[in-house]
């Protein structure tokens, strides 16, 4: 990867929500992302129960819209690291998962791994909450082996983030897999 972390300082700490013992402390990395923007990842980590969490900030955010694919085919590439904005939507055809635009805090900054965990819970518990003769049955049981394979970059897949505003990311693992569409100003409304 050709990113290069500029630095990591802490700033301040305060008490863990989680364990209520540790201190959280918060870490500031700055990257060069390859296409010459720059992000800032700041990492908060309890140092009792090591409860973490990341949030980004784009710095020099390129606000082209368009749309963003990235080719899924072995386990390096589910550490692609994934941005998607307020704007953004999210979607694994092959999956059938899709992440429709809001604001949700915690699916901002991931990486493709965590999106899969996210999404093979979600629905293992709409799995279980189905009487055993739904029909769905059959179709989500194969959601969930095709998921249990993705995780284990057995399943190929192409994950799709659409963005009208511009500002989501994919800083892909390998390049070569990554490609951008610029949408023409008359796609937008
Ligand atoms: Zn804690």
């Amino acid at each position: 990867m050709s990113k290069r972390a500029e630095k990591t300082e802490i700033n301040y700490s305060f008490k863990c929500p989680i364990c209520s013992e540790g201190k959280i402390e918060i870490s500031k990395v700055t990257y060069d992302v390859p296409d010459g923007d720059k992000i800032l990842i700041i990492k908060f980590e309890c140092n009792i129960c090591y409860y973490s969490n990341n949030d980004i900030i784009p710095l020099t955010t390129n606000f082209t819209p368009g749309i963003m694919k990235l080719k899924v085919t072995n386990e390096d590439d589910l550490k692609s690291k994934i941005y998607r904005s307020p704007v953004g939507s999210l979607e694994i055809p092959e999956l059938e998962l899709v992440v429709n635009p809001g604001p949700r805090a915690d699916f901002y900054y991931t990486n493709v791994e965590g999106i899969l965990f996210r999404f093979e819970n979600a629905v293992s518990i709409y799995r279980k909450n189905l009487e055993e003769d739904d029909a769905q049955i059959e179709e989500i049981d194969k959601i969930l082996q095709d998921l249990g394979k993705a995780l284990k970059g057995e399943f190929k897949f192409t994950l799709i983030i659409t963005d009208t505003g511009g500002g989501s990311y994919i800083i892909p693992n390998d390049k070569s897999k990554y490609s951008f569409e610029k949408f023409e100003p008359k796609e937008l409304n």
